[in-house]
Formats: C-alpha cells, sequence, structure tokens
C-alpha cells in the first residue's frame, strides 16, 4: 500500500461529469489498496472569471480581497470532488486553506507555504477518509487567505505530499506527460519517461507550462517523486527523478519556449560605472522581473544596454526608463515586444562540448536571427523574432534528433 498524493487540474475538474470521473479514478486507486490525499484546483476557466469580476469592480482592486475571491474557486471544486466521493461510497471530507493549515507568508497573490500542520490530514488519512484539498489557497500569519500565484495548485500538492512523506506526487492532467517540445507547436515531440529535477526545473522556469516552476523546485528539495500524467487515459506518464548520471543522458532533453517576453534597449550610454545600476533599478522597485540582460563593450566610450522584460511589463518599463535615458544622456531607447524565447535544456550538455554552436547552426540554415543569447550549465536560450518560433523549434527539435514518429 502506498500514500499518493493526487492533484487534478482545472480541466480535469472542469464539468460535473469529468468530477465523476475523477472520483471513479480515485475509487481505483483505492481498490488497488493505495491511499490518496486529493489536491484541487478550481473548475478550468474559473479563476479567470474571478479576477476579471474583481477588476470590473475596480481597475486594481485590494490583494487582500482579491485572494479572498480568487480561493472560492478551489473551494467549490472541493466540494463537488468530495460530494462526488461520498456517493461512491468512499468517505472523503473538503479541506480549505485554513483547515488543514496550509501556513503561508503574508504575500498576496504570489504567498509562499512555509509550514503545513499534518495533524488533520493524518487523522482523515488513518480514518480511511480522503481528504480532498483546495490548492492554491493559503493562510497568513494574521488569518487571512492568501494565494501562491497562477498555476499554484501544483505547489500545494507538492508541498503536502512532502509533508505526509507521500510515496509519489501526481500531477493530473489534461496531457500525458512532459514533452520534448510543446506539441501543439512541434507535432514529432515525444513524452520524455524519465526527466532529472534540474532540467525540469529549467523548462518549467523558461516557459514550459506542464509545471508550476515552484512546485519542481518544492519536489527537488523535498525529494518528492513526482509524475506528470494523464487523468483521462492509463499510462505512466512522465517521472521527474533525482538521477544525476550524466553520461546516460542525451544531450538535449527538451525545448521550451516562451512568447510573452519583450526587449528594451538603451544604446549610446556612456561607459562608466553604476550605469547597469541606474538603469535596472527603477525597473525592479517596480517589481517588473528582468529576465536576460545584455551589455556590450563600447570602443568609444558608450555602451548598448539591453534586457527582457515579461510582455505585460513592456510598457511600464519603457516608461520607467524615459527619465533615466534623459538623465544619463542615452542616445535611445528602443523596444520590441514581438520577440520569443527558446531555450534547449539537458543536463548532458555538461559532458559535451558544441551543443549551442549545433543549436545556431540549426537557425543559421533556416535563415532565423539571433537576438540575444544566454546560457547556464544545462541550458541554452536565445531570443528571436516571434514569428520565426515554431519554425525555431523544429528546426532545433530535429537537430538533437528529438523527433518521434509521427502520429
Ligand atoms: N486555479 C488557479 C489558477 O487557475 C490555481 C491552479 O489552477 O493551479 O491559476
Ligand atoms: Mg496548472
Amino acid at each position: 500500500m502506498a500514500l499518493i498524493v493526487q492533484k487534478y487540474g482545472g480541466t480535469s475538474v472542469g464539468t460535473v461529469e469529468r468530477i465523476r470521473g475523477v472520483a471513479d479514478r480515485i475509487v481505483r486507486y483505492r481498490e488497488a489498496g493505495h491511499q490518496v490525499c486529493v489536491v484541487s484546483s478550481a473548475m478550468s476557466g474559473e479563476t479567470n472569471r474571478l479576477d476579471a469580476l474583481g477588476k470590473e469592480v475596480v481597475e486594481r482592486p485590494l490583494a487582500r480581497e482579491m485572494d479572498v475571491l480568487l480561493a472560492s474557486g478551489e473551494q467549490v471544486a472541493v466540494a463537488l470532488l468530495a460530494i462526488a466521493l461520498t456517493a461512491r461510497g468512499v468517505p472523503a471530507q473538503s479541506f480549505l486553506g485554513f483547515q488543514v493549515a496550509m501556513r503561508t507568508d503574508a504575500a498576496h497573490g504570489r504567498a509562499r507555504i512555509e509550514q503545513i500542520d499534518t495533524q488533520a490530514l493524518r487523522a482523515a488519512l488513518e480514518a480511511g477518509t480522503v481528504p480532498v484539498i483546495a490548492g492554491f489557497q493559503g493562510v497568513s500569519p494574521t488569518g487571512a487567505v492568501t494565494t501562491l500565484g497562477r498555476g499554484g495548485s501544483d505547489t500545494t500538492a507538492v508541498a503536502v505530499a512532502a509533508a505526509l512523506s507521500a510515496d509519489e506526487c501526481e500531477i493530473c492532467t489534461d496531457v500525458d506527460g512532459v514533452y520534448t517540445a510543446d506539441p501543439r507547436v512541434e507535432p514529432k515531440a515525444r513524452r520524455l519517461g524519465t526527466i532529472t529535477f534540474e532540467e525540469m526545473l529549467e523548462l518549467a522556469s523558461l516557459g514550459s507550462k506542464v509545471l508550476h516552476p515552484r512546485s519542481v523546485e518544492f519536489a527537488g528539495k523535498y525529494q518528492v517523486p513526482l509524475r506528470v500524467l494523464s487523468t483521462f487515459e492509463d499510462g505512466e506518464g512522465t517521472l521527474i527523478t533525482m538521477e544525476q548520471d550524466n553520461m546516460e543522458q542525451p544531450v538535449v532533453s527538451g525545448i521550451a519556449h516562451a512568447r510573452d517576453e519583450a526587449k528594451i534597449t538603451m544604446s549610446g550610454v556612456p561607459d562608466i560605472p553604476g550605469v547597469a545600476s541606474k538603469i535596472l533599478g527603477p525597473v525592479s522597485a517596480a517589481q517588473i522581473e528582468v529576465d536576460m540582460i545584455v551589455q556590450n563593450t563600447g570602443a568609444d566610450g558608450l555602451t548598448d544596454f539591453t534586457f527582457t522584460v515579461k510582455r505585460a511589463d513592456y510598457e511600464s518599463a519603457l516608461d520607467l526608463l524615459r527619465p533615466v535615458r534623459e538623465k544619463l544622456g542615452a542616445r535611445a531607447l528602443e523596444g520590441d515586444n514581438s520577440i520569443a524565447k527558446v531555450s534547449v535544456v539537458g543536463v548532458g550538455m555538461r559532458s559535451h562540448a558544441g551543443v549551442a554552436t549545433r543549436m545556431f547552426d540549426a537557425l543559421a540554415e533556416e535563415n532565423i536571427n539571433i537576438q540575444m543569447i544566454s546560457t547556464s550549465e544545462i541550458k541554452i536560450s536565445v531570443v528571436i523574432a516571434e514569428r520565426y518560433l515554431e519554425l525555431a523549434v523544429r528546426a532545433i527539435h530535429g537537430e538533437f534528433g528529438l523527433d518521434g514518429k509521427p502520429s
């Protein structure tokens, strides 16, 4: 008998019919002799609907009350799921964040889990009851409802699995695993049987939507065996492993892409100490996340400074930098919000030289211009024009031998 934490995403509980299907799936695990602890997202589309509702009242609603509003989506889903389970003769009980208690810090909208009380969950499990926990929500030190950021119920599930020392955490979703690339962009993408934590963390942070990046971080930190699999079809899915055998690994395990990026360049900036901090200071003070940064060395005492931000932050970042450009006496401030980032990830890169060259060659062959490059030990990212995104992903996918049989 194993203790399994199962997280169901929004599509999996998107209709009453599907909620019944999820309940049947949980019953099958119980019949196979397992203990199951469930974490659920809101029904698909619900969190977006609630978010829009709050913003319809005022443009910038209070963060504290937005969390109360958004968290209600999960409240509905766990109640429905517990009702469906009990109707099947399986004792089940819903748990909201504060009932667990799922203790977080007070950062509304992006709270971090600090501690989980396991007493009530353990008592339920021991009594043969299936706890059905509301994902995405927690309780702050002062008792306020918090949420973990969009997509955060993956993180709830992994944190619960860690706290309960579960045998496995299953992320049950609408895809049957982690793919070598997004199958909507590259139809020849293949499902991976396994992938390492390090690789999964990179892929998740570089734009692969299948797991919330913080959930992977958690799983690595607390050594939680994590699996991504389909709610609707049987299958092994993809196991995220601790494996570190670099020699056995393919050079590139997967490709991630992100469309929601924008690039800002301040050119002709005096090349003196303090310039980078004067440019990026106001941007980060406004809580705008900066991703890639490139600065060249200018021969004429001037330098060009380029960085990327999320596309949603593009206009605000430009607004912040106009006065900075004037103060620094820089020649120009320009931007481009139709760029995309494509990244290759693989722990096998550590033991292979020339991976970057192969990637750049593949892009050159398609006449795709690389605008920016950044690398780490196990990843290479490039910024290109968004219109070449599909072509770039496919070219690189083929180059590294990732193509599967067409289905
Ligand atoms: N319901 C929340 C969202 O849509 C959390 C989640 O689904 O993981 O972002
Ligand atoms: Mg999700």
